[in-house]
């Protein structure tokens, strides 16, 4: 019996042990003590491997980025100076820098595109608090950007509530989520009332204040489905006129806030029936920290560290019409031949911001 590159050979016949390097139990030990958020619970029901290499690994691919979530936190970003009062009586808070990552370098023709959505930003912030003015005049603000911290079966969640209000006086607290989305589709509403992220928040809410919410808000901003002329070669700011001047003439295409009302048994059932099983999961992977390289022996005990670090699930490899940005590592074995994958000095960047 003979080992190469981590490989046990016996005479003819080749034992995988693990692809996984001794390095990654105590990036899981380091992984947990920086707490547990939904949208790395929910990358993890997506594919347990590429929650790996997001969260344990904290490996992203170099120079790539999201429009949608740079958007999105510049949205949040003026809500959050909007409602807090911190611009003052101003309607419309100044656009902040995009947070790109340090390895993001624009291409020519991304500087066009980081202009409108910037563009984008002030005009949707613009029309959306001018909407929203007389439904915002009755209710009474208690906390926004809230970040809030709860022990839960010995592991540390985080959460950053975006807005907690009463939407009157005379009612009990909401919990408010901004979301950016791209259509409004009935099919979009359909799953809000339990979908993992929103009862999440509300459900930290309740376990670290003590406060069992009345409901939830969630205030989508619809980006516009319009494409810029290349016919007519409309210029970005032009484009962004045309945008405003459709997005005044029929707002409610654009705003929408679902009121989703909570009785007494919606966030114990969240946490019963939705919340724990995935606690569980969390907890396996967490008692594999304390586990040295050195004492692992057996196969078995390989075979159980891959299925709860390194399974895939192909479904996952490509959705909303884009390749997962681990694909290549995927396909090589996580060998990243052309080194194009580098690592995050955080793993809840939204969080560390
Ligand atoms: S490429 Fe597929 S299997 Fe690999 S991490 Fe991404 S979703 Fe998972």
């Amino acid at each position: 019996m003979w080992r190469i590159n981590g490989r046990i050979w016996i005479g003819k016949i080749r034992m995988i042990k693990t692809i996984l390097d001794p390095e990654a139990l105590n990036q899981i030990a380091e992984s947990f003590s920086e707490g547990l958020t939904q949208s790395e619970m929910m990358t993890r029901m997506n594919c347990i491997r590429k929650w790996y290499f997001r969260y344990v690994k904290r490996i992203k691919k170099q120079g790539t980025f999201s429009w949608a979530l740079l958007f999105g936190d510049a949205v949040h970003q003026m809500l959050e100076e909007y409602y807090s009062g911190a611009a003052g009586k101003v309607i419309v808070p100044a656009v902040p820098d995009f947070r790109f990552e340090s390895d993001v370098i624009l291409r020519p023709d991304q500087i066009d595109d980081h202009e409108y959505y910037r563009g984008l930003a002030e005009v949707l912030i613009k029309q959306h608090n001018r909407y929203w003015e007389t439904f915002d005049n009755k209710s009474i603000i208690e906390k926004t950007e809230e970040e809030v911290e709860y022990e839960y079966r010995g592991l540390r969640l985080r959460a950053k509530v975006d807005m907690v209000l009463r939407p009157h006086k005379s009612e009990g607290i909401f919990i408010l989520d901004h979301k950016t989305c791209s259509d409004f589709s009935l099919g979009l509403f359909a799953g809000w009332s339990f979908r993992f992220q929103f009862l999440f928040y509300a459900w930290m809410f309740w376990r670290r204040y003590g406060e069992y919410p009345a409901g939830m808000y969630v205030n989508a901003i619809k980006k516009p489905a319009e494409r810029r002329s290349v016919k007519r070669q409309e210029s970005v700011r032009l484009f962004l006129k045309r945008i405003e001047g459709n997005v005044i003439l029929d707002p409610d295409k654009y705003f929408k806030r679902e009121r989703l009302p909570f009785d007494k048994t919606t966030l114990p059932r969240f946490e019963k029936y939705t919340l724990n099983p995935i606690i569980s999961q969390f907890e396996q992977v967490s008692g594999l920290s304390v586990e040295t390289w050195e004492v692992l022996e057996s196969q078995e005990y390989f075979d159980v560290m891959d299925s709860l670090l390194i399974s895939m699930n192909s479904d996952h490899c490509w959705s909303y019409n884009r390749p997962c940005e681990f694909l290549d590592l995927c396909a090589n074995d996580f060998q990243d031949f052309a080194a194009e994958y580098i690592t995050m000095d955080v793993k809840h960047s939204e969080l560390s911001k």
